[in-house]
């Protein structure tokens, strides 16, 4: 049994003291959840949300960092200052940096391995375009954005390391792949972490899926043989979804 993760990525919504608030009404909900269960506010939401949230079930991630620990780069957040706050994991690679930021696998690979050396989890995002799915290439996508993502991080580093799949086109837009599709990439990336590193490695390696989860189909495709929890936008916004997703399993 693989190790669980559904996590929030509340993006660039709430302000600090709305973030606190969300964060203090989904505390009581998820205390019992069986998974694990993470919440990745904007950076300038982490205190606020890290202060509420000390001492629980909840890990805090930032959604992104710098692939430098420090310097001369205005507008950038570094490792040091998010473990600083405690943070535990990084979201790296999200579509959103991808293809509004323009951030190549190889600025993605520095990332993840500077949060490996410092001890942060990455959440390494893969996933295709419409126009590459309907091309045939989802798979061929996923597979360069894994291999780029991880080229140098090593086999007992990978036991850190999570992946989530989401296909760009199912995020915001209230349009989830089947079960069956998005199974059938989680088993073929699977497949391609054993080719990379062991099958051991593959096994154990936590497979998100994100993109458009909510409270009606988690239960779905949590059912899944290959999909080990979700990444989810907009339904982790109110408590009560986010909750219901924590706890599909009751
Ligand atoms: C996401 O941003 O990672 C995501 C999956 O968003 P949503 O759940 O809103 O599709």
């Amino acid at each position: 049994m693989r190790n669980y993760l559904i996590a929030g990525n509340w993006k660039m919504n709430k302000t600090p003291s709305e973030a606190a608030a969300l964060a203090k009404e989904i505390l009581p909900l998820v205390k019992d959840a069986d998974y694990r269960v993470m919440v990745a506010p904007s950076f300038v939401c982490i205190p606020a949300v890290a202060s509420v949230l000390k001492g629980s079930n909840v890990i805090v991630a930032a959604q992104n960092m710098a692939g430098t620990e420090s310097g001369a780069f205005t507008g950038e957040t570094s490792v040091l200052m998010l473990k600083d706050l405690g943070v535990e994991m990084v979201i790296l690679g999200h579509s959103e940096r991808r293809h509004i930021y323009g951030e190549t696998n190889e600025q993605i690979n520095e990332k993840v391995k500077l949060a490996l050396s410092h001890g942060l989890s990455p959440v390494l995002c893969i996933g295709e375009l419409l126009e590459e799915r309907e091309a045939g290439k989802a798979e061929s996508v996923c597979f360069e954005q894994l291999e780029k993502g991880l080229v140098g991080v090593s086999e007992s580093d990978m036991d850190r390391v999570i992946i989530a799949y989401e296909p760009v086109w199912a995020i915001g837009t209230g349009k989830t792949a089947t079960p069956e599709d998005a199974d059938a990439i989680h088993a073929a990336c699977r497949k391609k972490i054993a080719s990379l590193y062991s099958s051991s490695v593959a096994e154990k390696v936590v497979i998100q899926y994100g993109g458009s989860m909510n409270p009606s189909n988690v239960k779905t495709l949590m059912a899944m043989e290959n999909i080990d929890g979700g990444l989810i936008g907009g339904a982790s916004l109110k408590a009560d979804s986010f909750a219901e997703l924590a706890n599909f399993n009751k």
